[in-house]
Formats: C-alpha cells, sequence, structure tokens
C-alpha cells in the first residue's frame, strides 16, 4: 500500500512580516519557543500574555474611550492586527461589541469612512475595472473563499447613498459570520461594487474614497454586476454572494435574475423576512394566536417590508391558508399612502400587496380603516409611530405587536420606552437597533431586537457547509422557526421576541443545522450528506483560539 503522505506543514509567515499578517499574528502572545523559531526574538516586548491577558487589556482600552465610534476604530484597528483576538474579545462580549462592530455604530463609521480610513480591508471593484474583474479576483489573497458580501453603497442602512463610504457595511456583516456563526475569517471577502454616487456632499469632499462619478446605470452596471458575479463564481464555485444594502430599484432585480444562477440571497429582502417572521411567531406565544388570523400593516413597502410580506404568505400557506387570502392579511402605507389598486405608478415589487380598498393617505387613517394586529415599521421615517398610532393599535389590541425596525436608532419608528409607556405597558415591541431595558409602572421590558444578525450568520454557516447550489425561500422559512424555537419562556416573559445574544453561536449553529436539512431535502446540497448534521454543523465552526505554530 502507497505510504500516505504526511500532512503539509503550515506555512506560517517570519518575522515582521507574520506580525504584521492578522490571521497569523498573536502579537505578545507568541511563546518563547515560537519567538525563537520564527524570527521574533527582540520584535516583541519580552513579556508572554495569555489570550485572556490580552482580552483584559484590549477590553480596558475600549472601557476608556469617550463614546462607540472611537471603540469601532479601535476594534477594526484590532482586526487588522490580530483576528484571533479580535474575535475573541467579539464572541465572549457580544451584546456588548455587536452595537459597535455593526449597527448603529457602523452607520456613523460609514458616514465618517474618509476620515477614519487607517488601513485597506476588503476588494473594491470600481466602475472602471470593467473588462478586467476576474484579474482583479487574482490578487485576493486568500484562496478558499467562501462567503462574499457585496454592496454598492447606494443604501447603506436607513442613511441613504455612501457611495464607496459603505464598504463598512460588508465588512460589519463578515465580522458577524465569523463572531456569530464561526465561519472562518480567511474565507470571507467584502466587496465593495463602487459605480458612483449620487450623494452631492461625497461629490464635493476631498476625502471622499471613491469615484467621484455619477452612478453607472442600466445597462453598464447590470454589465459590471454581471462580471463581477461571474468572475466569483468561476474563480470560487462553492461560494455564496450575499447582496447588501442595494437600493431597492435593483435589489429585486438582482435577486430575480441570480437567485436561480448561483448560490446568493438578499438580506435585506430575505434575512429581514425571517428575522421579522421569528418575531413574530414568538409574539403569536405570547397573545397565544395563530399567524393565519394577524392582520399585518407596514410602514414603509421598500425591500425589507416586501420581503417580509412575501415570506408572511408563504408562511401562512403553510398553514392552509391560500395565496390571495394571505396576501390580504398584509398591507402597506409607503410614502405617498395607502397601497391599494387603482394607484399610479406602483413600483412592481407592490403590486402583489395593492388591494381591493379606499385609499388612505395617513397611517393612522389605514390604522382605524384596517384595524391591523401587527405594525411593522421599516419606512427608515423617524417618529412615525406617534402616540396616537401607539394609542389606537393598543385600543384595538389586548397586546398590540409593535415593531419600529428602522435603523439605526435615530430613524426608529418609536423608541421602547414610548412604545410601553404610551401602550400601557401592554406593546409586544421589537426594534431594529438596540434599545436599553425599561420601566414601566415597576416592570421591566427588556426589548428584542430584530437584528439581522440573529439569521444571515447561521443561514450562511448552513449554506457553506452543505455546499448548497441555490438558497431558496422555504431554507430561509426554516431559518425564521429555528430561531423562533430558540426564545425561552423566559425572555418572552420580559417582552423580549428573541434570544439573548449571548446565546448567538448555539443560535447559529441551529439554524445552519435546520438551513442544511432544508438544502438536502431539496436536493440543493452538493456535500455529502452527514449522519449528524447539527454536529457537522459545529464541526465547521470555527473558534478564536491561538494554535501552536512549533
Ligand atoms: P427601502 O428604501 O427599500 O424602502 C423604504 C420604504 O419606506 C419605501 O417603500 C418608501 O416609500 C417608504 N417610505 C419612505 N418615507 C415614508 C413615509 N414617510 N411614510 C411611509 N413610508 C415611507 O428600504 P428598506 O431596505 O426597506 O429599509 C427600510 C428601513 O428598514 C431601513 O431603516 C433599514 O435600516 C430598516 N431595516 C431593518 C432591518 C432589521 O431591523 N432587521 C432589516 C432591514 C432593514
Amino acid at each position: 500500500m502507497p505510504k500516505k503522505s504526511p500532512k503539509p506543514r503550515l506555512r506560517v509567515p517570519r518575522g515582521i512580516e507574520l506580525l504584521h499578517d492578522p490571521l497569523w499574528n498573536k502579537g505578545t502572545a507568541f511563546t518563547e519557543r515560537e519567538r525563537d523559531a520564527l524570527g521574533l526574538r527582540g520584535l516583541l516586548p519580552p513579556h508572554v500574555l495569555t489570550i485572556e491577558e490580552q482580552e483584559q487589556r484590549v477590553l480596558a482600552n475600549l472601557r476608556r474611550e469617550p463614546n462607540d465610534l472611537e471603540r469601532y476604530v479601535q476594534l477594526i484597528s484590532l482586526q487588522d492586527r490580530n483576528e484571533t483576538l479580535f474575535y475573541h474579545v467579539v464572541m465572549n462580549h457580544v451584546e456588548e461589541m455587536m452595537p459597535i462592530i455593526y449597527t448603529p455604530t457602523v452607520g456613523q463609521a460609514c458616514q465618517q469612512f474618509g476620515l477614519l480610513f487607517r488601513q485597506t480591508r476588503g476588494l473594491y471593484v470600481s466602475a472602471h475595472d470593467r473588462g478586467r474583474v476576474a484579474r482583479l479576483l487574482r490578487n485576493w489573497p486568500r484562496r478558499d473563499v467562501r462567503a462574499v458580501v457585496v454592496t454598492d453603497g447606494e443604501r447603506i442602512l436607513g442613511l441613504g447613498d455612501l457611495g464607496a463610504f459603505g464598504m463598512g457595511i460588508p465588512i460589519g456583516k463578515l465580522s458577524l459570520y465569523t463572531a456569530c456563526a464561526g465561519v472562518h475569517p480567511a474565507q470571507c471577502m467584502p466587496v465593495m461594487l463602487d459605480v458612483g454616487t449620487e450623494n452631492e456632499a461625497l461629490l464635493r469632499d476631498p476625502l471622499y474614497t471613491g469615484l467621484c462619478q455619477r452612478r453607472l446605470r442600466g445597462k453598464a452596471y447590470d454589465a459590471l454586476v454581471d462580471e463581477f458575479v461571474t468572475a466569483v463564481h468561476s474563480r470560487w464555485p462553492k461560494a455564496l454572494i450575499q447582496f447588501e444594502d442595494f437600493a431597492n430599484v435593483n435589489a429585486f432585480r438582482l435577486l430575480a435574475r441570480y437567485r436561480k444562477k448561483i448560490c446568493t440571497f438578499n438580506d435585506d429582502i430575505q434575512g429581514t423576512a425571517a428575522v421579522t417572521l421569528a418575531g413574530l411567531y414568538s409574539a403569536l406565544r405570547i397573545t397565544r394566536q395563530a399567524l393565519r388570523d394577524q392582520t399585518i400593516l407596514f410602514l414603509g413597502a421598500g425591500e425589507a417590508g416586501v420581503g417580509i410580506g412575501e415570506l408572511i404568505v408563504s408562511a401562512m400557506q403553510e398553514e392552509g391558508v391560500p395565496t390571495d387570502a394571505a396576501r390580504r392579511r398584509c398591507w402597506f402605507v409607503d410614502s405617498h399612502g395607502l397601497v391599494v389598486k387603482g394607484r399610479d405608478n406602483l413600483a412592481e415589487h407592490k403590486l402583489p400587496f395593492a388591494h381591493d380598498h379606499p385609499f388612505c393617505a395617513d397611517f393612522l387613517d389605514a390604522i382605524r380603516a384596517l384595524k391591523p394586529t401587527a405594525i411593522i415599521g421599516v419606512s427608515a421615517m423617524p417618529k412615525t409611530f406617534t402616540r396616537p398610532v401607539v394609542e389606537a393599535m393598543a385600543e384595538l389590541n389586548e397586546r398590540p405587536i409593535i415593531f419600529a425596525l428602522s435603523n439605526p436608532t435615530s430613524k426608529a419608528e418609536c423608541t421602547a420606552e414610548e412604545a410601553y409607556t404610551w401602550s400601557k405597558g401592554r406593546a409586544i415591541y421589537a426594534s431594529g437597533s438596540p434599545f436599553p431595558p425599561c420601566t414601566y409602572e415597576g416592570k421591566t421590558f427588556v426589548p428584542g431586537q430584530g437584528n439581522n444578525a440573529y439569521i444571515f450568520p447561521g443561514v450562511g454557516l448552513g449554506v457553506i457547509a452543505c455546499e448548497a447550489r441555490h438558497v431558496s425561500d422555504r431554507m430561509f422559512a426554516e431559518a425564521a422557526k429555528a430561531l423562533a424555537a430558540q426564545v425561552l419562556d423566559s425572555d418572552l416573559a420580559m417582552g423580549r421576541v428573541y434570544p439573548s445574544l449571548q446565546r448567538i453561536q448555539e443560535v447559529s449553529a441551529g439554524i445552519a443545522a435546520a438551513v442544511a436539512a432544508c438544502a438536502y431535502r431539496e436536493n440543493l446540497a452538493r456535500a455529502k450528506k452527514p449522519k449528524d448534521i447539527l454536529e457537522f454543523i459545529r464541526s465547521k465552526m470555527w473558534r478564536p483560539q491561538y494554535r501552536s505554530y512549533v
């Protein structure tokens, strides 16, 4: 029998190069033996620290910063120096760190991206790269990319067109792939598809890091996206491409074009839908009602709203409701008023929800007319769930469901405190960005955050692990159920419709297992089916621990 060839030795860089490679670097934690063997002697202060001691130093530094933006800068520069330590800190303190590395702070960071720029991270594909995208991809230093998050920066959170400054979003999202679901950082690639910007302030800003031109549109835009998708797919055929923060004119179109061709999803449409459906399932455990009996009124009929509506319709169908009847349980108010049949120039994605009904110009009038059991805010218009709105919902429902999902915090339709106070403690509330616990008449409520981070890292891990060819709607419905199943009665007792973020890795593993199981059922998986899917998923999760290099 031929002798088994020995495992190749790790190709660890040496000396200063090692200290400058964030994937390998351990900083002051290199042991005496490693310092001798890897040419590090003299390049580090002599005291060898453990990762726990390094963590204490990082936390002490972070906690004395004056604000979250400064903490963001510190954390990102740690990520650029030492990814293992960065993830060790983030994963051990996920509730404290997530609002810094993701929403709401990442929104502020994107707005000031030019000023904060220290070190490049991620891949930039610009309108000037047409015809050479495949060549440009070869410059990416990692060989086995499995998770790509790409934005064109046109609709960053609720903040609008931030052009190339939107790069903070794919970076933050991919940090959560690793922190929440253990996707290996070397398999992640953030991408900015820089097609220009319409943001006048950025076009005038000398520190703007992107292309100073108006956005590419039409055929030229589509050709660039197509060239990019084809190049990624041909270099890394197993990679998942997540589209992120595209304006809704492009988001729906691109999703429809690629969903059956490659492994892709749009988090703003499908991830948001799953996290919101999970929140509704939990809320219904409190009200003891069925989803099929709900009437849901959305404020905002964009990617998030229509994505949620479509998934609710498919979940109601599963409960035996015919499609048309399920659609009539979902209503939308957009910037012009209630979406109804006969309204002029309705965008295509709104048409399935344009019902036969008299028009209402005002959200409060729509509430009075439709008597919803739940209102969901995805309009990026702050303070639109006013006191009369919340009071009207509380008049109609014993436990009104009020989800104010717009991000960042400044865009929330109402705060947690407003919802609890105006409903006299009866609202079942969730928000997009985090709100602190609040007390109403002696009872403390812990508002749930309908954070997509509950869903997309688990979905991503499941899809990557089983090497799915496509990402189906069914997978998102399964992800929503798996998330809702992780909400404890003790969470519901304090008003929280999502599990504690402290359990996010366990929650993501459960979601990933449900998604992979769905992929095997739907014949979409390319990897061999394991005996125990959850064990298989767990075995794929990277943990931020130092390995010995000698
Ligand atoms: P979008 O631009 O696609 O849609 C916004 C919609 O709001 C449009 O239909 C627009 O007509 C409508 N709108 C604007 N002004 C309005 C007004 N005054 N009254 C009623 N409707 C109005 O954006 P999107 O992707 O759907 O995101 C919307 C918001 O949802 C953002 O703030 C985003 O951060 C948030 N969001 C939250 C989550 C989450 O919490 N998990 C996920 C995704 C998006």
